[in-house]
């Protein structure tokens, strides 16, 4: 095999395998890739000529043979120049990365194009996932697409718009009454008995080698020159540490050189660890309590590998900011009358760049890209309908029965 996972604590090298994230010694396993045989077919020029979809940089990604690939077109999004903005803000230049226009609406269509094709490669036929709703949308259109069985569960007070997505891709969905952490218990208590291969953040390898190509090809789009400043919204963080490492990797290629752009975590008042952490220039910590924002992919009090995070966040020289939900709601607004379509969390990385702007941290010589990363639609009010709501995977067993797949 040309890859392999090495820890990024310990150093350790392991075999890949498709069940496993954490070393024994509570490090994250990252994969590792045959640099030298990558470099022997993934070069600047033949790049010129190959797929729009994020397959083009496949020689990095985990997949060992090319007949294995799901792939719905994910990825190779619009970088789109806003210069309305840079007229108005004292900033460089300034484009959003149009992470919307993914098959499934989000960039979490790049995960699981990944992670499906891994399953697929491995012979993997159930598939489970907890999520605050779009995770679990892009598991089941992947999952069905590869012709397998999808369990999402996702706390009741996801976005109904995005229930009834996952019910229309195939998806067995259950609402659950917690959090996305209770949801993912539901997953770990069932996994053995059902034979569900658990796709939640960092339970595997795949989602964070398939976001890992939005740093690859932010760099191609900029011509192999980086922009200074990358704002993200973050929850899980797989978004960030895919991009971090994205970078690493194409400066040990020799594709990228010099300093790595200052990435940004923005969250969401109500739950934001990540934040706390780089204030208080502590470790991370999981917040405990008072988890009190609004379900998007940002609310994640939990992060499997928060360390991680708040260590590229330094490493970079970068920063993180909170952001109310009357500023998202504002941001939204202000995103569609510049003609993008944003949901909270895309709208979140707009307005930590004003405030970053505001507190001038972000400075007239730079050059900024926000990531949006689904579009307002899917966020519309609506309730699910006929989706049952459970707790615990007790639960699950007695109402499961009545849930077609
Ligand atoms: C999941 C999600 C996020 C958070 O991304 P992470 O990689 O988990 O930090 C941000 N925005 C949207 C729209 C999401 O669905």
């Amino acid at each position: 095999m040309h890859f392999w996972f090495v820890c990024n604590k310990c150093g350790k090298e392991s075999p890949f395998n498709l069940k496993e994230s954490k070393c024994d010694c509570g490090g994250t396993l990252l994969v590792e890739y045959d640099l030298e045989r990558v470099s022997k077919t993934l070069t600047k020029e033949r790049l010129k000529n190959r797929s729009t979809s994020m397959w083009r940089y496949s020689e990095l990604l985990p997949v060992e043979n090319e007949k294995n690939i799901v792939s719905l077109g994910e990825g190779w999004t619009p970088l789109v120049r806003m210069n309305q903005a840079e007229e108005k803000y004292p900033v460089k230049k300034l484009w959003i990365k149009r992470e919307e226009q993914n098959p499934t609406g989000s960039f979490k269509s790049r995960g699981f194009s990944s992670a499906i094709s891994i399953a697929n490669e491995y012979g993997v036929s159930k598939v489970a996932v907890n999520s605050n709703g779009n995770a679990a949308s892009a598991l089941a259109a992947y999952a069905s697409y590869a012709g397998m069985e999808s369990h999402v569960f996702v706390p009741k007070d996801c976005p109904g718009l995005i229930v009834d997505e996952c019910v229309q891709y195939g998806a067995s969905t259950f609402l659950v009454n917690g959090l996305i952490h209770d949801a993912g218990k539901i997953i770990e208590d069932g996994k053995q008995e059902q034979g569900w291969y658990n796709v939640g953040t960092l339970k595997e390898p795949g989602r964070a080698e398939g976001k890992k190509t939005m740093g690859l090809e932010l760099a191609e789009q900029f011509n192999w020159n980086l922009p200074d400043v990358i704002v993200y919204p973050t929850g899980g963080g797989s978004g960030v540490i895919g991009i971090w490492n994205a970078f690493q990797q194409l400066k040990q290629l020799g594709f990228i050189e010099g300093d790595l752009p200052r990435m940004v975590s923005v969250q969401e008042l109500g739950c934001d660890p990540i934040v706390s952490a780089m204030e208080n220039d502590s470790d991370f910590n999981s917040q405990t309590e008072n988890v009190i924002s609004k379900p998007t992919g940002m609310r994640v009090p939990n992060p499997p590998d928060g360390d991680l995070i708040v260590s590229i966040l330094r490493e970079t020289n970068g920063t993180a900011v909170t952001v109310s939900k009357e500023e998202i709601e504002q941001a939204q607004k202000t995103n569609g009358a510049q003609g993008i379509s944003s949901s909270p969390e895309g709208a979140a990385t707009w307005a930590g760049f004003t405030r970053l702007v505001e507190q001038g941290w972000i400075k007239e010589d730079d050059e900024v890209v926000l990531f949006n990363t689904s579009h307002a639609m899917k966020y519309l009010p609506w309730e699910a309908t006929g989706t049952p709501t459970i707790k615990t995977y007790e639960d699950w067993k007695k109402v499961s029965e009545n849930v077609l797949i």
